[in-house]
């Protein structure tokens, strides 16, 4: 029989903890109420269960509970506040000023904006992958209204540089918004001490359920303002409308209180296996790390195989690990990633990246397993080319 690959895709998604399940499962069955009921037990029961989660979920990014809107997910909540934003300061301008590598959350709605006006500024970024704080700084006009920079990218790891991104934001009076996607619950991160103004995560990239996320707006110093995209019922202050997912707010609530309790022992264990799954690589291949020159998440690894068909060896390798390519695999002839073009990694290179991205359950078996068949998978290739 076959075994199943090994997991190494964890910055596509990551399983539900087991811990985080079982706080969630009571919210199914027993504890089934409409958090928005406000007349009856039931009710109480939900919204107590949603009030204890948007603490929780706060208290990992060191915002305050208010600040906390549940969203179905980063890609929900990118939209919502970036969109909702761009209508509030309608009256202020229309500039945002963004970087190539964004994820497509981001890079799309702002598209869609350019389509109402909106004038867009793409910032380039280096062989590292890294924006320019003073291309930043620049490309500031007094009609700009939003600064959206992603934390760490979800193919490189890269880390963007943030301090000082939100210190020009905060000179200039104009909003920092970031897509924490990526870095929520793997690095530390506080956004009242940062001065970012919104930022968007999901759950099920920090082991809670696929379907939930948070936008966080700042609600002093400054006030950030948006205007809903939902209408309806009136959740979340007028915000987001719709009932809310109680079980996956709750599990998402738990996955962040296990996320700020364990962050420092699973990054000291990951990075060094990490570590050794890049130095063995690149000593054994023709290989090199796309972003090794810039500060990188901790557990991720994103390595360009040189004189590969990037296809195929992502075809033969993930019969026994499962890693991802940046390409968009949703179209039938997939491009290159974006991301690694926007850092100059010519196309064919590009195509040929594997990115590893390790997570809580990894182990270091799991690792040898992973530099074994990378080995045997470009052996094998090299072998039918001689
Ligand atoms: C996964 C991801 C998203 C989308 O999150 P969803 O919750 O699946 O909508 C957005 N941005 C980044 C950086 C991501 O990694």
């Amino acid at each position: 029989m076959q075994q199943p690959p090994v997991y190494l895709d964890y910055n596509a998604t990551t399983p539900c903890d087991p811990r985080v399940l079982e706080v969630m499962l009571p919210f199914f069955t027993r504890h089934f109420g409409n958090a928005a009921s406000r007349n009856h037990a039931f009710g109480w029961a939900a919204e107590g269960a949603v009030d204890h989660a948007r603490q929780q979920v706060a208290a990992l990014i060191g915002a305050d509970a208010q600040e906390i809107i549940f969203t179905s997910g980063a890609t929900e909540a990118a939209n919502l506040g970036i969109k909702g934003l761009f209508e509030a300061y309608a009256g202020k301008g229309n500039h945002i000023i963004t970087a190539e590598t964004e994820h497509k959350a981001v890079l799309d709605t702002l598209g869609h904006l350019e389509k109402q006006g909106a004038s867009v500024t793409r910032l380039k970024v280096n062989a590292s992958g890294l924006i320019s704080p003073d291309e930043l700084e620049a490309a500031i006009t007094a009609e700009t209204i939003l600064i959206a920079i992603m934390y760490a990218n979800n193919e490189t790891g890269v880390i963007q540089p943030m301090a000082d991104i939100s210190r020009i934001a905060q000179e200039k009076g104009v909003i920092l918004f970031t897509d924490g996607t990526q870095a929520v619950g793997k690095i530390p991160l506080n956004v009242q001490q940062e001065g970012i103004g919104m930022m968007a995560f999901s759950a099920h990239k920090l082991y809670g359920p696929k379907g939930v996320g948070a936008l966080y707006i700042r609600r002093r110093g400054p006030r950030v303002k948006i205007i809903a995209q939902m209408d309806g019922g009136g959740h979340e202050r007028g915000m987001r409308s719709g009932t809310l997912n109680v079980p996956a707010i709750a599990g998402f609530g738990k996955a962040c209180e296990l996320a700020a309790a364990e962050m420092a022992a699973i990054t000291q264990r990951l990075s060094a296996m990490r570590d050794r799954l890049e130095s063995t690589i690149l000593a054994r291949e023709h290989a090199t790390v796309n972003g090794s020159g810039a500060p990188r998440l901790p557990h991720v690894t994103n390595i360009a195989f040189h004189g590969m068909q990037g296809d195929a060896l992502l075809r033969a390798i993930s019969r026994q690990i499962a890693v991802s390519s940046g390409s968009a695999c949703t179209s039938a002839n997939p491009e290159p990633s974006h991301v690694l073009l926007a850092m100059g990694v010519e196309d064919e290179l590009a195509r040929s990246s594997l990115r590893f991205a390790l997570g809580r359950y990894t182990t270091d078996a799991e690792i040898d397993f992973a530099i074994a068949a990378v080995d045997n998978t470009i052996r094998e290739f090299n072998e039918i080319l001689k």
